[in-house]
C-alpha cells in the first residue's frame, strides 16, 4: 500500500454516550430519614436502614422522585406511571447491605435529550434513560488518623442512601468538545430547575464516558471503552481526547480494541485498565421485593410541574430577542439567579448597559471573592440601586470610570448613586466656564506645545485634550472639552 493512503485509512470516527450520575437534593436520604449531608463526621449520618440491619426496610422519599421528574419533563422524557426497583448485587465495603437499590428494567423515565450547541449549530443529544438509585458510601484509604496503619482502610457511610438519578445518554456525542457541552448544558439545567447542585468538585455530579471509534460513519459501532473517575468537565474532555487518540493507534498497528473500564489518570495525563470484560461483574439484577411499584398519578404529576422556572435555553433566546449580546446572554443564563439579577436590574435601566455592568464590574467582584453566580441575588448592591447607577450613566451625568468607582462606593454602603455621585464630586463638569478657565490654565502654561500646534503639528490638540481630561479627573464631557481648548487656543495670544 502507498504511503499516501495511510492517512485516509488512520482516519477515525468517534462516537461516544455519557453516563451522569446527579446527586438529587433532598434533605434525607433516598430510603431512610437520615440527613444528605456535607462535611458532617463519618458516619454520623447514618441509622440501621442504611446500615442494612437485619429486619429494616427501606421507605421511598417522594421528594427524590419528584425531583427525577422534574428532569425529566425539563429534557422531554417520558415518565412512567409504573416503574421499579430493582437489586444490583455485588460485595463491596461502602455498599452495606451487599447490593444497591436501583431501577433497571423499568426506569422512571425514558427519551428525551438534551440540546447543545456545536459549532455546526445546535444540536439534540437523545437520552436513553433517567433512573434512581441509591449513593454508596466512601471507603477512605488514606485515613487522616496518626493511630491507624496505612494498611487500613475505613469506610463512611454518611453517603450510603443517599439519593441519585441516572441520566444514560444515547451514543450520539461525536467529539470531546461536544461532551464537555453535553455536560455543561446538563449542568445549568440540573441547577436551574433546582434538581442538584450538580458540583462535580463534591462529587455531585459524576460522569462516565464511554468511547468507541470507527473507521466510517457507515460502519457498525466500534467495541467502546468506558473510562470512570471524571471529577471535572475539562478531564471528561481530556479523557475522551486521549482515549480516542489511544484507540487509533490501536487500529494502526492492527491491533483489536478490548472491551473495558478504563481509569483516567490526571497525573499522567492518560487513561490506564482497571478491569476488562472478564473481570466484569454479574450484577444478577432481580425485582426488589420490599418495595412496590412506583406508581405515578396526575395530582403528583402536577406537582413535579409546578413551579418549573423558565428552561436556561429558552431564557438564553429571550434575552437575545431583547437585544442582549450573545456572549453576554450565554453568561447571564449560566444560573437562573444571575439571569435574575439582570432581568430585575434591566427592567429599570437599559438593557445592553444591564448586560454588560452585570457580566463585567458585577461577576468580576463576585468572581474575585469566589460568590458563584447562584449567589448573585445576595450581591450587596440590590438590582434597583445598580440601575439607579446605570440611568445617570446613560444620561451622560457621571463617566464610565466614575461608574465603577460610584459602584465600589454602594458595594460598602446603602446609599443610592446619586447620593454617592454628588458626596465624591463625581458629576460630568458640563460647566462650560469651568472648562474654560481649565484649557486656558492649561494653554498658557504650555508654550512650547502652542507653538507646535500653531507650527501645523495639528496633533498635538489631543494632548490638550488629555490634558484637561487628566486635570478634570476624566469627568469632563470630551465633546465639551474639544470646544474648551479650541476657544482657549483662539483668545491665546502668544
Ligand atoms: P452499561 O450499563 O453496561 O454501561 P449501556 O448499554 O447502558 O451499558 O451503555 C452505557 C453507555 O454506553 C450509554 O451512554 C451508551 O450510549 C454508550 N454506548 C453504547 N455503545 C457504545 C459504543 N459502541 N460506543 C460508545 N458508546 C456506547
Ligand atoms: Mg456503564
Ligand atoms: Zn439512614
Amino acid at each position: 500500500m502507498s504511503s499516501l493512503e495511510t492517512p485516509e485509512r488512520t482516519r477515525v470516527f468517534p462516537v461516544i454516550g455519557l453516563e451522569v450520575h446527579a446527586q438529587l437534593q433532598t434533605r434525607s436520604k433516598m430510603f431512610c430519614p437520615c440527613p444528605v449531608t456535607v462535611g458532617d463526621e463519618a458516619n454520623a449520618a447514618t441509622c440501621p436502614i442504611c446500615l442494612a440491619f437485619p429486619g429494616t426496610l427501606p421507605v421511598l422519599n417522594r421528594e427524590a422522585v419528584t425531583l427525577a421528574m422534574r428532569l425529566a419533563l425539563a429534557t422531554g422524557s417520558e415518565i412512567h406511571r409504573d416503574s421499579r426497583f430493582s437489586r444490583k448485587n455485588y460485595f463491596y465495603p461502602d455498599l452495606p447491605k451487599g447490593y444497591q437499590i436501583t431501577q433497571y428494567d423499568r426506569p422512571i423515565a425514558t427519551g428525551g435529550g438534551i440540546e447543545i450547541d456545536t459549532p455546526g449549530g445546535s444540536r439534540t443529544i437523545r437520552l436513553t434513560r433517567i433512573h434512581l438509585e441509591e449513593d454508596a458510601g466512601k471507603s477512605l484509604h488514606d485515613t487522616p488518623f496518626a493511630d491507624v496503619p496505612s494498611t487500613v482502610s475505613l469506610v463512611d457511610w454518611n453517603r450510603a442512601g443517599v439519593p441519585l438519578c441516572e441520566i444514560v445518554s444515547e451514543p450520539e456525542v461525536r467529539t470531546a468538545e461536544e461532551a464537555a457541552s453535553y455536560l455543561t448544558e446538563l449542568r445549568r439545567l440540573l441547577r436551574f430547575i433546582g434538581v442538584s447542585d450538580a458540583d462535580m468538585e463534591k462529587g455531585n455530579l459524576r460522569c462516565d464516558a464511554n468511547v468507541s471509534v470507527r473507521l466510517s460513519e457507515d460502519e457498525p459501532f466500534g467495541t467502546r471503552v468506558e473510562i470512570k473517575n471524571l471529577n471535572s468537565i475539562r478531564f471528561v474532555a481530556k479523557a475522551i481526547e486521549h482515549e480516542i487518540e489511544r484507540q487509533a493507534e490501536s487500529l494502526r498497528r492492527g491491533e483489536r480494541i478490548v472491551l473495558e473500564t478504563r481509569l483516567w489518570d490526571e497525573k499522567s495525563s492518560r487513561t490506564v485498565p482497571m478491569r476488562g470484560k472478564e473481570e466484569a461483574q454479574d450484577y444478577r439484577y432481580f425485582p426488589e421485593p420490599d418495595l412496590g411499584a412506583l406508581r405515578i398519578d396526575d395530582a403528583w404529576m402536577s406537582e413535579a410541574a409546578a413551579t418549573m422556572p423558565e428552561l436556561p435555553r429558552a431564557r438564553r433566546a429571550r434575552l437575545l430577542a431583547a437585544g442582549v449580546p450573545a456572549s453576554d446572554a450565554e453568561t447571564l443564563t449560566s444560573a437562573r439567579e444571575l439571569a435574575d439579577y439582570f432581568e430585575q436590574t434591566a427592567a429599570l435601566a437599559s438593557t445592553r448597559l444591564a448586560a454588560n455592568w452585570v457580566t463585567g464590574e458585577v461577576l468580576r467582584w463576585m468572581k474575585e471573592r469566589r460568590i458563584s453566580a447562584e449567589d448573585a441575588l445576595s450581591f450587596p448592591v440590590s438590582p434597583a440601586r445598580l440601575a439607579g447607577l446605570l440611568r445617570m450613566l446613560e444620561a451622560g451625568e457621571i463617566s464610565a470610570a466614575s461608574g465603577k468607582e460610584v459602584l465600589a462606593a454602594m458595594i460598602d454602603s446603602p446609599a443610592e448613586a446619586a447620593a454617592l455621585v454628588t458626596e465624591k464630586g463625581l458629576g460630568r463638569i458640563s460647566d462650560a466656564g469651568e472648562l474654560d478657565r481649565v484649557a486656558s490654565e492649561i494653554v498658557a502654561s504650555s508654550p512650547g506645545q502652542v507653538a507646535l500646534y500653531r507650527s501645523g503639528k495639528t496633533a498635538t490638540f489631543g494632548w490638550f485634550v488629555g490634558q484637561v481630561m487628566k486635570r478634570t479627573g476624566g469627568r469632563a464631557d470630551p465633546s465639551s472639552v474639544r470646544e474648551a481648548i479650541t476657544r482657549a487656543l483662539e483668545t491665546d495670544n502668544g
